[in-house]
């Protein structure tokens, strides 16, 4: 899925030098299958290198506002992140109400919509959130 990404394109695209954190940020959320929190992006940057906190607040503000990046707001007080480059398309998102977890669902059902819910003709729709909420499948084992 990601591994079509060119993050170094991606910033330049956007006019941003590929620095070591931006494309830290980028790879993360590239190898994840699920959408992150800004506290599981930290972490995971820790693991590799010294970072700061607000360095990297402000580039998951500054890639949302670019369209790099995708803030999926939930009931959750914290937002989840995802990549929002071609590769990876709106599509609707799984929330598990024990774990908090995101999981991204398949983006096909969304594109058949699109056209249905747009309202009266001249309107355009530039966004969808479509979430389920329930219990995953990890937490139903568990029960
Ligand atoms: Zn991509
Ligand atoms: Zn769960
Ligand atoms: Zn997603």
């Amino acid at each position: 899925m990601s591994d079509r990404c060119n993050f170094p394109q991606l910033l330049a695209l956007n006019g941003l030098r590929p620095t070591p954190v931006r494309l830290a940020v980028l790879e993360i959320l590239g190898l994840a299958d699920r959408a992150l929190r800004a506290g599981e992006i930290l972490e995971s940057l820790r693991i590799r290198r010294r970072v700061n906190k607000v360095t990297v607040y402000r580039i998951l503000d500054d890639f949302t506002a670019r369209g790099i990046l995708r803030r999926i707001n939930l009931d959750d007080r914290a937002a989840h992140y995802e990549l929002a480059c071609e590769h990876h398309p709106p599509h609707p998102h799984f929330q598990c109400l024990s774990c908090r977890e995101v999981q991204c669902l398949d983006p096909v059902p969304l594109s058949r919509m699109w056209a249905e819910i747009q309202g009266p003709l001249g309107n355009r729709a530039d966004r969808i959130d479509i979430r389920v909420a329930g219990h995953c499948h990890k937490c139903r084992e568990q029960e």
